[in-house]
């Protein structure tokens, strides 16, 4: 990870290009970055749930920011891999390297103007549309989001899915639910443990139309969908109490 032991394992490749694998090795560990960004993530959306109930647009402004920030770090952690991993081939290809910072600067500087030089890169993301649907159903707790691309058509508008806050095993309220990190479909843990256990442990995504593999590492807590459960569950049992009031009446 530090500058120290990349310019040791420089000198290694330089003379033997067959532990290029070692260049690998160095990114084993952004699994725990990567975790602590969502983390970082579901935090920053529950805060901005709460700036948009109190109606304080600033605040939801630079809650956005931070989480366009947080998409940015990924993006860069993600990139340190795709660049070790190219230089990796590079050398087992036999490319003789001789200051590895050279071509991991080069290589990093592509992978970062590609995400910097497209407009759209937060907008095209599920996980941003998520954090943006997320305030939305604040003021608007049935309604699906307008498309955060102005362009466009309505037709791909009306195509965007609703989160539902029911777990579609049980159809009840979501209870300690967890979100697969690869098809964003999120079930009750119980029930999505329960059906893998019968299973044999692997299971395809349940959601109709998806066919994405479920296993329970891909399994993920979702704070942030237990704080939209226990909102929606809050304006139910006060409509139900209210509607209660008028019918004695
Ligand atoms: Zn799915």
């Amino acid at each position: 990870m530090t500058d120290t032991s990349l310019s040791k394992l420089q000198h290694e490749f330089c003379l033997k290009p067959t532990q290029a694998d070692g260049l690998r090795i160095i990114t084993n560990d952004s699994s725990n970055v990567f975790e602590a960004i969502e983390k970082g993530q579901q935090f920053v959306t529950i805060a901005a749930m709460d700036h948009e109930e109190l109606n304080n647009k600033e605040k939801v402004a630079a809650m956005d920011a931070n989480f366009k920030e947080l998409m940015d770090l990924e993006n860069r952690v993600r990139n340190q891999t795709l660049t070790l991993n190219a230089l990796s081939d590079r050398i087992k290809a036999g490319e003789k390297i001789k200051d590895i910072m050279v071509p991991y600067k080069q290589v990093q500087k592509l992978f970062e103007d590609k995400w910097n030089d497209n407009d759209k890169r937060y907008n095209v993301s599920d996980k941003y549309s998520t954090f943006r649907q997320n305030i939305w159903n604040i003021h608007h707790p049935d309604e699906i989001m307008p498309s955060l691309d102005e362009n466009e058509d309505d037709d791909i508008v009306m195509g965007s899915t609703k989160i539902s806050l029911r777990c579609p095993l049980t159809t009840a309220w979501l209870e300690d639910p967890v979100t697969s990190n690869i098809c964003k479909h999120t079930f009750s843990r119980a029930a999505i443990i329960n059906l893998l256990r019968q299973s044999g442990g692997s299971v395809p995504c349940p959601i109709p139309g998806c066919n994405k593999q479920i296993v329970n590492l891909c399994l993920i807590a979702d704070d942030t969908m237990v704080e939209r459960v226990r909102r929606a569950r809050e304006r139910d049992e006060l409509n139900a109490s209210t509607t209660q009031f008028f019918d004695v009446d």
